[in-house]
């Protein structure tokens, strides 16, 4: 298998990055960020205690989301490989993956980083705004609260997978299909 974490700035192109890589590697693609917002669209308990936490652009607690990625992962063994997306994003996340792929005697591949500078995201994320109906895209003050909360409390995930030599800084600024062959080269070089 081939199990990648997307990993990088809110605004950074995981997201669209992440449907081209799915697109060539045949791998599953899983967004915590839209697994919350699908909950939150049923209006599930779930989704009610994540929009609390969304709406400030703080994280959800790992007790939550690591169970539901817990449910998602089990819910499709059969697949060449996962893209996790905006997961893990504290240690206690990290180890609960590690442990969740040895159970399938998996281990994560890569760590992929899209780095972003601070200003470009900021300006993508309010023009992403106008179009995506995320209420946590639209207001700046919740967007640097995000980037805040990435930098003080994600970034250690970076540096938990670089131990391991699994983390790659990729450059994120550029046109979308530069971006994503900087990336397919590091994918290409695992499979
Ligand atoms: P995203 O779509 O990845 O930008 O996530 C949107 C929001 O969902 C974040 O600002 C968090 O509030 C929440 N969220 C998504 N993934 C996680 C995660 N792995 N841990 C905690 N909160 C998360």
């Amino acid at each position: 298998m081939v199990n990648l974490i997307l990993f990088g700035p809110p605004g950074s192109g995981k997201g669209t990055q992440a449907v081209k890589l799915v697109d060539r590697y045949n791998l599953l693609h899983i967004s915590t960020g839209d697994l919350f917002r699908y909950e939150i669209g049923n209006q599930t308990p779930l989704g009610k205690e994540a929009k609390s936490y969304m709406d400030k652009g703080q994280l959800v607690p790992d007790s939550v989301t690591i169970g539901m990625l817990r449910n998602k992962v089990e819910a499709n063994p059969n697949v060449a490989g996962y893209i996790f997306d905006g997961f893990p994003r504290t240690i206690p996340q990290c180890e609960a993956l590690d442990d969740l792929l040895a159970e399938k005697g998996e281990t994560i591949s890569k760590l992929l980083m899209l780095d972003v500078p601070d200003d470009e995201i900021v300006k993508r994320i309010l023009l992403r705004g106008e179009s995506s109906g995320r209420a946590d895209d639209l207001n700046e003050e919740v967007v640097r609260n995000r980037i805040a909360v990435y930098k003080n409390e994600t970034t250690p995930v970076f540096d938990y997978y670089a131990k391991e030599d699994k983390s790659v800084k990729i450059h994120g600024v550029g046109g979308i299909e530069e971006i994503f062959d900087r990336l397919a080269e590091e994918v290409d070089a695992l499979v």
